[in-house]
């Protein structure tokens, strides 16, 4: 194994010469803050840190349901407001905890309601640049969708992922994970007892404006398996933020030895970042490929927990033009994922300013799409309003970035939830 560092980005470089697959380590870690929050512990941590700071054991089991109810049902902010709480242990709370999430450093609202939130997370070095992951909230009609980051920057290069050039990267921890969920739901008010956020674009259906998480910010989730296990358990929790398992949906590169993992100890919906159906093409986007290749991902996706034709895997592609985009790959790809029960996300390529990739054409992106649709698949592209996106995807080139990631978060997920 060798490492460098890179001059201009300062990060660290690992090559296995087994595998010649270029990984970053991260570089930073988390370092909890001298009071630590409470946000995404488990029934039993929270147990932990009650006992710690007097709770006599009979009453802890009572006290972490009651704590549980004012933190995931009710968002509360401030021990005092917990009034089912005693004063006491109200004041001794907030001697020792806080209920801090994510600091939200900026927020950006589309005409059609959709909204980013950049989030500052603490660095590990005080004085350092704080380090900063996105979370975009996607509404519609009969949902909302939350799309999350798992850490910051990513420790894999996909040659078409702006996110894969990135400096810094650490992973996050549960209540970074969460704390995306629950910063989500103070700004547009989705607690029990809070006055929603109302504008337009937002959900007009369902009885609450978040209804589903796709793990498809920055990162690779199962590179950060258990803190993203035991945060997407906490938002699945059914006295707590309760989102349906079959309402969260994992997305991978293609970490085969922790798929199975993922679907027996998480149970999420799973999307796998396929993007190319021939090993050679497969190692250029996505070099993990090397590591695992094609076949033994789809093997890994044919075995995953819970597969059936009511919980079909997502396999998304994105589309590039003159690299992956002809019918040709389009009938491989159908032929490949023969047996799988499967769903195809198309997502035009979002470009980024030093890419040498081009977004297919919009005709393209159409005909290839037709070819999934013919062989019976849900054709992904539907919706004016994807159609509006994809239109504006070829054209944007390197428009202001954050609007075309924005959009291009929105289409996926609007595909993905479906
Ligand atoms: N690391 C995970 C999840 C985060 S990336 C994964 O790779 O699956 C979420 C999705 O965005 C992946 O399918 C990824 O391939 C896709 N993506 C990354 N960069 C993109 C770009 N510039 N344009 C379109 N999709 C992109
Ligand atoms: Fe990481 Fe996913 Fe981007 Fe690849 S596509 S570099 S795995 S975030």
């Amino acid at each position: 194994m060798t490492v460098s560092l890179n001059p201009e980005t300062g990060s660290r470089r690992v090559s296995a010469p087994d595998t010649g697959v270029l990984e970053k380590t991260p570089i930073e870690r988390y370092v909890a803050p001298e009071k630590p929050s409470l946000i995404g512990l488990s029934r039993a941590a929270l147990g932990e840190a009650l006992a710690a700071v007097g709770v006599p054991p009979a009453q802890v089991k009572m006290r972490v349901q009651q704590l549980w109810h004012w933190i995931y049902l009710r968002g509360t902010q401030d021990f005092d407001d917990m009034t089912s709480v005693s004063k006491e242990l109200r004041a001794s709370l907030a001697r020792h905890f806080t209920l801090a999430r994510p600091e939200v450093v900026a927020e950006q609202v589309s005409v059609d309601g959709t909204r980013k939130w950049l989030l500052r997370l603490p660095s590990e070095h005080p004085g350092e640049r704080p380090h900063e992951v996105e979370c975009v909230y996607i509404p519609e009609v009969d949902r909302g969708t939350l799309c999350l980051s798992s850490q910051v920057g990513c420790t894999l290069n996909c040659s078409f992922c702006h996110t894969g050039t990135q400096r810094l990267v650490r992973n996050l921890v549960p209540g970074e994970i969460v704390g995306q969920i629950m910063v989500a739901r103070d700004q547009l008010g989705d607690w029990l007892g809070v006055e929603r956020a109302r504008g337009a674009g937002l959900p007009t259906q369902g009885d609450r404006l978040i209804s589903n998480i796709v793990m498809m910010g920055m990162g690779e989730p199962l590179y950060n398996f258990e803190a993203v296990r035991d945060a997407l358990n906490l938002a699945a929790d059914g006295d707590g933020l309760s989102i349906s398992r079959r309402r969260i949906t994992l997305s991978t590169s293609g970490v085969v030895p922790m798929i199975g993992r993922a679907g027996a100890e998480i149970g999420a919906m799973l999307a796998v970042s396929l993007h190319a159906v021939r090993d050679d093409l497969r190692d250029e986007l996505v070099p993990l490929n090397r590591k695992y290749p094609i076949a033994q991902l789809l093997e890994a996706c044919r075995t995953y927990p819970g597969l059936s034709n009511a919980r079909r895997i997502t396999f998304e592609y994105v589309m590039l033009k003159g690299v992956n985009d002809t019918l040709a790959d389009a009938k491989a790809l159908v032929r490949l994922l023969k047996g799988i029960p499967a769903k195809i996300n198309l997502i035009p390529f979002n470009p980024w300013p030093g890419t040498r990739y081009e977004c297919s054409d919009w005709e393209q992106i159409e005909k290839f799409s037709e070819v999934i649709f013919n062989a019976g698949y849900a054709s992904p592209v539907r919706t004016p309003r994807g159609r509006d996106i994809l239109a504006a995807c070829g054209q944007l080139k390197s428009a202001t970035e954050k609007l075309s990631a924005r959009e291009r978060l929105a289409l996926r997920a609007m595909a993905m939830t479906d």
